[in-house]
């Protein structure tokens, strides 16, 4: 219960009901839903309290408190916590990419190379992390406008082999499931898709929305736009066939294997209040609530 009220960014009360529970029966499980809870609410000050009292530190509780001291821009702290660990432990990559995650989200790009490097000398043998690394190190670039850097460390992935997991986004509409990938053409009714799509992104942009060229760390292909790449965006196209579908639809469901993109993120506020249309995510991390009045339920923390 814990768990799932931080996974709906509802941090108060699931840290209520944290410290309801009876000291015998806390435990690494507990310990980690409560400080994830925290994490995900922006609740530094609550999860620094819980971490305190904690006698029995193991690493998945030092991962989710450097996660949660990361993604609040807490960095000096967060390394502090992973160099208390590894006095007596090996270093290990998940508190890395935790601090990664957080140096991305603050476009620290110097930060985030520092990090990366570190990876790479700590981890050479680590592919799927150090891919992973690679693909935020790229992000920070290309959110700082340098994306011959961001293309460059696409091209070293790329090289290396290892591909980037596809995202794919599944939607339920009257009661079946479809599964869409970004830029799908392969549904029959795809035209009807695209022209939807179209017309969701001129509402967005009559409203103010732009699309930020940072969440694009490849080169564009001359026929692409900055607009086209992220419209083309599997959540996107899902949302899409949903309106296609259900032209006065007012709740969308929907699943995504990846973490949502800022972009898309942003977009799909819009679109829930323009629409009048609660839509619910599930992402690779937490639940959001796209709410009529044009709010998430993460408050922006995912
Ligand atoms: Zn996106
Ligand atoms: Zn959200």
């Amino acid at each position: 219960m814990v768990n799932s009220y931080g996974l709906n960014g509802m941090g108060m009360q699931a840290i209520a009901l944290f410290h309801q529970i009876p000291r015998e029966l806390l435990g690494e499980a507990t310990y980690v839903c409560a400080l994830n809870a925290c994490s995900h609410s922006g609740l530094v000050g609550e999860a620094r309290l819980i971490f305190k009292n904690i006698e029995m530190k193991t690493m998945r509780i030092y991962s989710t408190m450097i996660d949660c001291l990361s993604r609040a821009s807490a960095f000096d702290q967060a390394q502090e916590l992973i160099d208390e660990y590894e006095r007596n432990h090996s270093p290990e990559s998940t508190m890395y990419m935790a601090l990664l995650s957080g140096a991305r989200n603050a476009k620290n790009v110097y930060l985030s190379q520092n990090i990366y490097d570190r990876m790479k000398k700590l981890f050479p043998e680590r592919k799927d992390p150090l891919v992973s690394a690679a693909v935020l190190l790229a992000n920070v670039y290309a959110s700082s406008g340098e994306i011959d850097k961001a293309s460059d460390i696409r091209l070293e992935i790329y090289k290396s082999g290892t591909k980037k997991k596809v995202g794919l986004t599944w939607i339920t509409v009257d009661g079946q499931v479809y599964t869409f990938r970004a830029h799908d053409r392969s549904h029959p009714r795809s035209n009807e898709i695209y022209a939807e799509g179209e017309k969701i992104s001129n509402e967005i942009i009559k409203y103010g929305h732009q699309y930020d060229s940072s969440w694009i760390t490849r080169v564009l292909d001359e026929d692409e736009t900055v607009e086209s790449v992220l419209c083309g965006h599997s959540e996107r196209l899902a949302i899409a066939w949903g309106f296609v579908a259900n032209p006065n639809a007012s709740k969308l469901q929907m699943v995504k294997n990846l973490r949502i993109c800022g972009s898309c993120h942003r977009s799909t506020k819009l679109i829930a209040a323009i629409r009048q249309c609660e839509m619910i995510v599930r992402d690779a991390n937490r639940i959001h609530h796209f709410y009529k009045n044009g709010q998430c339920s993460c408050n922006d923390y995912f």
